[in-house]
């Protein structure tokens, strides 16, 4: 293997000193990949266009006609686009599903994930398993990427001159929760210029309701992941109960104890614990979140990154060479140990537990005050624990998360703008010790202040 890997990193070396086209997922691709013939991509940094990964899997669909099937995510991209789709592997076998290319300028997740599964396929996918892929997730954004560096949003426009939603921020799980400042970033959710522009509501782009419309439509998905670069981290949702905490750690640690170099760290969590009351900030509108929290389905997110550390653009496009051998070294055998593991996972059910009325609150609900929220009495069997989303603006759960028995409310917050007499729906996501989730929908109105 070494040995292999010696000959590609010469093979790299030597093509641009000739002046040659560079091979894409080398020893897949030995005459090169279809539209890389003009060289252009290495030149500005970027590893594929959004043109190649389309010819990289009708290529699939020819060789292993069996195995790939090609079609789209329900729903179109903001400028009217179709999100590709891959299923890998036969219907009836466990599925899982994997997403890349959320922020386009990330190089890494695209690449990687195509030249692994690749590698699973021509040696006639072992894994039993029924994975969904989505190759280029944020498809407007990608294309634009490819003649504008650097870019990581969707293509909205926000009415203020300035472009994008960034689409890992706008799914419902604590929306509005990195408002003020996200202390990573040193930028606030809420400003459309920002590189973590939430958008003006959860799920207002179309890409995002296209994710949530599949994963509704899939209750047969076990597992979800959606990869990144360039964090060295491997992520899950780090609020849950002691049996799912036990499983999500079994896999994670699996993952790393396969990385023959330095591993990637992972979500630092304890089981039973919950966000404190009133703490906003950080990690809202997340997609492995929403997929655990609100659909049952195991969410992780992988960021891989190349030893080096580069900090910012550079950190973003690295050289292909650097990042085939942090494929070799720390990516590839931890995604393999994810395919046979997380197939295992078990499946959400359909839960019975009810509740009636809205709750209380521990204050009025007035513009631009944070409140308590506690549930009214749940009846139908025990609860476990329960995750609180809003479904308009005007109110955002920055504390989402609260285990049995309830000991803090839920924290709640009325915008400063919210207009008194809007009636804002909110879900209580209610899941109990074997999975069973029931979902209870309810309004809460905006009161004038006093
Ligand atoms: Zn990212």
């Amino acid at each position: 293997m070494k040995y292999t890997l010696l000959a590609l990193a010469s093979l790299f070396f030597a093509a641009p000193a000739l002046g040659l086209p560079q091979p894409l997922l080398p020893g897949l691709a030995p005459r090169g990949y279809p539209g890389a013939g003009g060289g252009g991509y290495q030149s500005n940094g970027r590893l594929l266009t959004f043109a190649q990964i389309e010819q990289r899997i009708a290529a699939w669909k020819k060789k292993y006609p069996e195995l790939i099937e090609i079609s789209a995510l329900p729903g179109k991209t903001r400028e009217g686009r179709r999100i590709p789709l891959v299923r890998i592997g036969k219907p009836g076998q466990p599925e899982l599903m994997w997403l890349s290319g959320i922020h386009p300028r990330e190089q890494q997740p695209a690449y990687c994930t195509l030249r692994f599964l690749e590698e699973e396929l021509a040696v006639g996918w072992k894994s039993q398993r029924c994975l969904w892929y989505v190759p280029m997730f944020n498809v407007d954004g990608k294309l634009w990427e490819e003649t504008h560096k650097d870019w990581r949003k969707n293509r909205v426009g926000n009415g203020d001159g300035t472009f994008g939603v960034d689409l890992n921020r706008n799914f419902p799980v604590r929306w509005g929760g990195g408002r003020e400042i996200d202390s990573t970033w040193n930028d606030s959710t809420a400003r459309p210029g920002a590189d973590i522009f939430e958008g003006l509501a959860a799920l207002s782009e179309p890409e995002n309701q296209a994710l949530d419309a599949f994963f509704a439509a899939h209750p047969q998905l076990r597992a979800f992941m959606d990869i990144h670069s360039p964090l060295r981290e491997i992520l899950f949702p780090a609020h849950s109960i002691a049996p799912d905490h036990a499983r999500y750690l079994k896999i994670v640690t699996g993952m790393q104890q396969r990385q023959s170099d330095s591993p990637y760290s992972i979500t630092k969590s304890k089981p039973g614990s919950e966000p404190a009351p009133g703490v906003r900030g950080g990690n809202s509108g997340l997609t492995y979140t929403h997929a655990y929290y609100s659909y049952g389905i195991y969410g992780f997110n992988f960021e891989i990154s190349i030893p080096s550390k580069a900090k910012g653009v550079a950190g973003r496009y690295p050289s292909e060479r650097d990042v085939a051998k942090e494929y070799e070294t720390n990516v590839k055998e931890a995604w393999r140990f994810w395919l046979e593991t997380a197939g295992e996972l078990p499946l959400a059910q359909r839960g019975t537990l009810k509740l009636e009325g809205s709750g209380t609150t521990d204050k009025p609900i007035t513009p631009n005050a944070t409140l308590g929220w506690t549930p009214p009495i749940i009846t139908g069997g025990a609860w476990s624990y329960a995750v609180l989303t809003s479904q308009d603006p005007a109110i955002v759960v920055p504390s989402e998360y609260r285990s049995s028995p309830l000991q803090n409310p839920f924290t709640i917050q009325v915008m400063p703008d919210a207009k008194p007499g809007t009636s804002v729906p909110m879900t209580l996501h209610l899941w109990d010790s074997e999975r069973r989730h029931s979902t209870y929908k309810f309004r809460l109105e905006v009161l004038k202040k006093e």
